[in-house]
């Protein structure tokens, strides 16, 4: 990729990542939003149809180094190579449909003036923030803050990337890729370092801040944020429940279980941690559960825990269940090796039960049974989260009904996470799992604030925006009042 002065874009073949010769990070969060600043004002007049070029060549930098970059996500989080490649794959998707809709959402359209503003052309616009600060976690460091990069890059903003202390590398290599199509601004930069510099990047003058993380690094966030009024939007952990009716597929149910709550060695903020069954088929269910798992290699078919602190979180939340009368269907508090989990389910486990009320972002099962799906949402919705849920049923339209009921920002009918996979679906939770949204046109105008105008169209014989107001338009104000909505 060459480029002119301006900023236009000339032939050739995007650059491969890596190869660039400026190094990933830049050096301070301060540094990088000052330069930021400038780079946000060329990107704003790029346009939409400009920066969907620059983003296109962004994601065909990341889909020709895709096996690079999932080697770099694998090695720095201990997953399997595949779950590394599809975050990659997903990554990419949302980078493009990002480039590809931000025009059809963000540019300005007509809204009707109404019969008092019938003189004025009312029309609504979205501008961007400015610069945006991401902040991302360790568990999917790409995947995640793409769902904010993408999505502010699409709608004009200048990105600072702080990934976690723990998946440097990924951030790095993202800014590679932005430098590798040799722009004329840094668009998209990368601090790295630990909580701290987050902090810094909170405070270092960006116009909205996007975290993804748990809910009490999130607290933290907002209060520095409060120090200068800087917007948030807060992606935070979650307790996802899995409902199981008494017609449901158990066979596949039993799949999406385990892959819901064991793929990623359960480090996922949407995976399954929680599954209430009918109390019918509970048996049923349990043993196909259980059945899959004894097929499942800890270790290959996933990876270790990424940071070695959660493993004693996960060991505390079993043997407190254990503790509280809870019963280990599969493993128990020994499944926990070092930094590889066995997979471990558990049954009868009390409500307060921090295994129940905490995330556990491990390979942990809690099943439970219920009377009915009724049952199911009232256990699913008394949780201080609200992220994702799933319900399985035969019946397409009780669990339709019963995903309307949950209280989440994400919910799947006879399937898990099926909403990572669709851009076009606005991600986020309610309660502890934070709020805003990324992802979507959602997740686009998340990126923006709302500029509404009105232009004088033509000069109304009515003079009631005025202080020339006349007995004769009051009257007629005064009839219209009660034509329209006194009758
Ligand atoms: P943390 O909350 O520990 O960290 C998230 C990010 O915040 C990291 O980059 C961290 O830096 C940074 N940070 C830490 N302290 C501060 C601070 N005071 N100010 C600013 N930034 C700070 O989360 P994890 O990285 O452990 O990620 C796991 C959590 O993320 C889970 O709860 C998971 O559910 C949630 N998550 C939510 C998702 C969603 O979309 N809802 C998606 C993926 C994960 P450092 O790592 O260097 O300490």
């Amino acid at each position: 990729m060459t480029q002119t002065e301006n900023g236009q874009r000339a032939d050739g073949a995007a650059a491969q990542a890596g190869t660039a010769a400026q190094p990933g990070a830049a050096a301070q969060p301060g540094a990088a939003v000052d330069a930021a600043r400038a780079a946000a004002q060329w990107w704003d007049a790029q346009d939409f149809r400009g920066r969907r070029g620059w983003l296109r060549d962004l994601a065909r930098v990341l889909a020709r180094g895709a096996d690079e970059l999932a080697g770099v996500i694998a090695r720095e989080t201990g997953k399997p190579d595949d779950d590394a490649l599809l975050e990659v794959m997903l990554a990419v998707e949302h980078l493009d449909w990002a480039s590809r809709n931000a025009r059809r959402v963000l540019r300005r359209r007509s809204v009707p003036s109404g019969v008092v503003g019938i003189d004025q052309a009312a029309s609504v616009g979205y501008r961007p923030y400015g610069v945006v600060g991401v902040i991302g976690p360790w568990n999917y460091p790409l995947y995640t803050p793409m769902g904010s990069i993408a999505y502010a890059l699409a709608a004009g903003n200048a990105v600072v990337f702080k990934p976690s202390e723990l998946t440097p590398g990924v951030g790095e290599w993202l800014a590679r890729a932005w430098q590798s199509l040799a722009a004329p601004q840094p668009v998209l930069q990368v601090v790295t370092g630990d909580g701290a510099v987050g902090a810094a990047l909170c405070r270092a003058g960006v116009d909205k801040v996007a975290f993804t993380g748990s809910t009490a690094t999130a607290k933290r966030v907002m209060a520095t944020c409060a120090e200068s009024l800087t917007p948030l939007i807060a992606e935070c952990g979650g307790k996802d429940a899995m409902l199981v009716a008494a017609d449901a597929d158990l066979a596949a149910a039993a799949g999406y279980a385990v892959f819901g709550g064991l793929g990623n060695a359960g480090q996922t903020c949407a995976g399954v941690e929680r599954i209430y069954v009918a109390e019918e088929v509970f048996d049923a269910f349990t043993a196909a559960v259980t059945d899959r798992l004894r097929a499942l290699r800890a270790g290959v078919d996933y990876g270790p825990m990424t940071m070695p602190a959660q493993t004693d979180i996960v060991r505390a939340q079993i043997a407190d269940a254990l503790r509280g009368g809870g019963r280990a269907l599969v493993g128990g508090e020994d499944s926990v090796r070092g930094r590889t989990i066995e997979p471990v389910v558990l049954t009868g486990v009390a409500p307060d039960s921090t295994a129940v009320t905490d995330e556990t972002f491990g390979p942990v099962l809690v099943i439970e049974p219920v009377a009915d799906l009724d049952e199911g949402v009232r256990r699913a919705d008394a949780s201080r989260y609200g992220l994702g849920a799933s319900v399985f049923t035969a019946d397409t339209d009780a669990g339709k009904a019963a995903a309307e009921r949950l209280d989440c920002g994400v919910v799947t009918v006879n399937s898990v996470l099926g909403f990572a996979g669709v851009p076009a679906l606005p991600f986020g939770g309610t309660g502890d799992s934070g709020f805003g949204r990324i992802h979507g046109d959602d997740g686009l105008r998340e990126f923006a604030t709302v500029k509404s105008m009105t232009v004088t169209r033509f000069a109304t014989p009515l003079k009631l925006m005025t202080m020339r107001r006349r007995r004769r338009d009051m009257r007629i104000a005064r009839l219209m009042l009660r034509v329209r909505h006194g009758r």
